[in-house]
């Protein structure tokens, strides 16, 4: 097993992962009876919160470094606000929860393949 993890296939293949390539790499690697082994890396990757703001971050989709578009968009909590603002008579201000994006949802795309990342609900 120590032999295998000093080879130059192995050695290559985790510093790929640790350069941001894919979490998963298989390398089959002749063995002495001329077997093939399968060699798996896996990178354990912290999971991202996506919070209102645009969020710095590697695509887990085309491995780019990029900054999130993050677009708002009004949830069910938005209606709720507006509605319940409504029911307590004060109806000019339920078009407050549309203006604010406090109440609103964010949603996370990758600039590079715009690819759907995440979502952000207060
Ligand atoms: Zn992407």
């Amino acid at each position: 097993m120590e032999r295998h993890l000093s080879s130059p296939q192995v050695r290559q293949a985790i510093q790929n992962s640790l350069d941001g390539g894919p979490s998963t790499i298989s390398e089959p690697l002749p063995t002495e009876k001329g077997e093939y082994v399968e060699i798996i890396v896996t990178k354990a990757v912290a999971p991202v919160v996506y919070g209102s703001n645009p969020v710095t971050t590697r695509c887990p989709f085309c491995y780019n470094s990029m900054t999130t578009l993050v677009e708002t968009k009004p949830c069910s909590k938005t209606h709720l606000l507006a509605i319940l603002l409504c029911q307590v008579g004060c109806c000019l201000c339920s078009w407050y929860p549309y203006y604010n994006d406090t109440f609103q949802s964010k949603k996370h795309f990758c600039t590079s393949c715009n690819s759907y990342l995440g979502e952000y609900r207060p």
